[in-house]
C-alpha cells in the first residue's frame, strides 16, 4: 500500500537527484537491536516512524547539526508546530536520487543507510521549510532547493567541499557572495538583508535563476521570498 501512495507522489518529491555524487560512508552500522533502540531519543523520537536501520546514523548526523546555532533554532520550529515526520525509510526511486522529502505527507527517503550522514540535512532542511512556508507541496522546486542549498554552503556544512547552490554562469560570483554574507556574519544584524543585496549587482533572484538553469530538472522558479532565510535571520 505504501509504495503506491509514493509511486503516485514521485512528481511532488523533493528529490535531491543532483547530489548523486555525495561520498558513501565506509563505516559499519552495527546491527545490535538492543543498542540501537537506546540510541534515538537524542533529539528526535523516531523510534515508532523510521526504519530501525536507519535510526542511528539519523540520530549521528541529528547530534551533530545540532551543535549548529540555525539547526537548533530551526528544531524550534517543529516544537512550536508539535509536529513530526510521519515515516523515514528506505527507497530506491528511478532517479537514483540520493535522498527524498515528500512534503504532502511528510515522509523521507533514503537511498541506503550509508547516504544518511551526508543527505540528511538537507532533508531536513526541507521538512522545516516545509514548516516555514506552511507548507510546500506544490511550491516551484527550484526555489526550494536553491535556498536549501545556498543555506547548507553559507553554513559551510561541507567544509569547503563544492558548493551546491551554484549556477553555471555565476559560479564565481556565487562564491564571492558566500564569502562576503561570511563576512558580515558577525558585524552586523541584518544578514538577510545582505544575503537578498546580492553582489555586483546580481541578487538572491539572479542566483536563483543561474542556479535552475543548471538544474533544469526543477522546473521554472517562481522568484517568492525564501522564508526559511527570513525566518533564520
Ligand atoms: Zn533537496
Amino acid at each position: 500500500m505504501k509504495k503506491i501512495i509514493i509511486l503516485l507522489l514521485l512528481p511532488w518529491v523533493f528529490s535531491c537527484s543532483n547530489e548523486n555524487s555525495f561520498p558513501f560512508e565506509e563505516e559499519i552500522i552495527e546491527e545490535n537491536d538492543e543498542s540501537l533502540s537506546r540510541s534515538y531519543t537524542l533529539y528526535w523520537d523516531i523510534s515508532n516512524t523510521c526504519e530501525l536501520i536507519l535510526q542511528e546514523p539519523i540520530n549521528e548526523i541529528l547530534s551533530e547539526i545540532m551543535n549548529i546555532p540555525e539547526y537548533e533554532y530551526m528544531y524550534d520550529l517543529i516544537l512550536i508546530n508539535n509536529t513530526k515526520i510521519n515515516y523515514i525509510y528506505i527507497y530506491q526511486d528511478n532517479h537514483n536520487s540520493v535522498a527524498a522529502y515528500e512534503p504532502k505527507f511528510k515522509m523521507m527517503y533514503f537511498r541506503d543507510e550509508y547516504v544518511v550522514h551526508d543527505a540528511f540535512p538537507e532533508e531536513f532542511i526541507h521538512f522545516i521549510q516545509d514548516l516555514a512556508y506552511d507548507g510546500i507541496y506544490g511550491r516551484s522546486k527550484a526555489d526550494i532547493e536553491f535556498e536549501a542549498k545556498f543555506f547548507q554552503d553559507l553554513l559551510n556544512l561541507n567544509n569547503g567541499a563544492v558548493l551546491r547552490g551554484t549556477g553555471d554562469q555565476y559560479g564565481d560570483l556565487y562564491t564571492k557572495w558566500i564569502l562576503k554574507i561570511y563576512d558580515e556574519f558577525y558585524i552586523t544584524a541584518f544578514i538577510y538583508d545582505i544575503i537578498m543585496e546580492g553582489i555586483s549587482g546580481l541578487t538572491y533572484h539572479e542566483f536563483l535563476e543561474d542556479f535552475a538553469a543548471a538544474n533544469t530538472s526543477y522546473g521554472t522558479p517562481e522568484h517568492f521570498d525564501p522564508q526559511l532565510l527570513k525566518y533564520l535571520y
